[in-house]
């Protein structure tokens, strides 16, 4: 990892486990983490602004992005096109900045390559029933869509195996209180503790992460 990284976390989810809800609580209780805005060929849905939950594309404009190598990663899902623009990450990881990244396993695969650090977090919901009725309740898609979504489900979760870290989002207060802890984890290892202390760590004469 380059001496001054900051943490690159991926929150990965099914639709309707409470990904969104979970980190939007976090970066209000921690605004050191910066959330990277990713951009999507999907409509916004009522109530979503653009710059704020995606940079809403248009497909030429998407593919643009991909041959200018300007994506980190990028994956089609539930028939759309998403990615996180590579900039930021860049900028954030190299002064030391923590980011966070609300994808999807394919993306999250991705991501590793660049970032082999990177710390994977699975949001699972507490029962399959659970999942259903959170996407129904949601009300902002059309049956068909909550259909694709509730099969595409099975898939996402198919791919937990690959994350360092699993939160079942039962009670929203404890999966918080469980993700904020996992940050704090993050941030105490060896290699973040050395980046952030390391005039501490030359003076103690320990030696660099091997
Ligand atoms: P939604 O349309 O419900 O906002 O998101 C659908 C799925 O796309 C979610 O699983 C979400 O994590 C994923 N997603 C959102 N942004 C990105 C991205 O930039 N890259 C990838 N690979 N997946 C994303």
């Amino acid at each position: 990892m380059h001496a001054n990284s900051g943490n690159v976390f991926m929150v990965v989810a099914p639709s309707g486990a409470g990904k969104s809800s979970l980190v939007k609580a976090l970066l209000q209780q921690d605004p050191s983490i910066e959330l990277s805005i990713s951009c999507t060929t999907r409509a916004p849905r009522p109530g979503e602004v653009d710059g704020r939950e995606y940079r809403f594309v248009t497909p030429d404009d998407f593919k643009r992005m991909r041959e200018e190598q300007n994506l980190l990663e990028w994956a089609e899902v539930h028939g759309n096109f998403y990615g996180t623009p590579r900039d930021r990450i860049d900028a954030a990881t190299r002064e030391g900045r923590d980011v966070l990244l609300e994808i999807d396993w394919q993306g999250a695969r991705q991501v590793k390559q660049r970032f082999p650090g990177a710390i994977g977090i699975f949001v699972l919901p507490p029962s399959i029933e659970e999942l259903e009725s959170r996407l129904k309740a949601r009300g902002q898609d059309a049956p068909q869509v909550i259909a694709r979504r509730l099969m595409a489900a099975g898939g996402e979760i198919a791919h937990a195996p690959e994350c360092e870290y699993v939160i079942i989002n039962q009670e929203f207060s404890v999966a918080l209180s469980e993700l904020i802890q996992i940050v704090s984890a993050a941030r105490l290892r060896f290699s973040s503790q050395a980046a952030r202390h390391a005039q501490l760590f030359s003076q103690l004469g320990i030696p660099a992460e091997h």
